[in-house]
């Protein structure tokens, strides 16, 4: 499947609560795929945002927003367009390099859905030693 950078720290952190039902049911479709499913990166309208009622012309409605937080990202994981991996991997790495070293912020900045992430990413956070 095809995902943009940026959807590696929105998988971690879905509780339910996105854009539509629509999107809803692809973001858990896509948590209950096998691990090792093929990840094709990429910096356009993905697989996800297949499902999104954000994207009436083509193009997301917050692409300027979110392209910010996908180049964050894929600039951390070394992903560039077209970078190979799985669904497990892309989701793994987000979580090991960001997440758990207190990133989130510097990555997503002010979305929206960052007071659900947030919180979830403290209790996954590596502590200071
Ligand atoms: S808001 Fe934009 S980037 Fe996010 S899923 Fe919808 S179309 Fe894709």
């Amino acid at each position: 499947m095809r995902l943009r950078p940026h959807h590696s720290m929105c998988l971690q952190f879905f509780v339910g609560k996105g854009y539509s039902a629509p999107f809803n049911r692809k973001m858990s479709e896509t948590l209950s795929l096998p691990s090792n499913t093929k990840v094709t990166v990429t910096f356009g309208l993905d697989d996800i945002c297949g499902h999104c009622p954000n994207h009436p012309d083509g193009k997301c409605t917050s692409e300027a927003h979110v392209s910010e937080i996908d180049s964050a990202v894929a600039s951390i994981l070394s992903w560039t367009e077209g970078s190979e991996t799985t669904l497990g991997e892309f989701i793994a790495r987000a979580e090991q390099d960001i997440t758990r070293k207190g990133l989130l912020r510097k990555t997503c900045g002010n979305c929206s859905f960052m007071e659900i992430c947030a919180p979830l990413a403290e209790g996954k956070k590596e502590p200071r030693i």
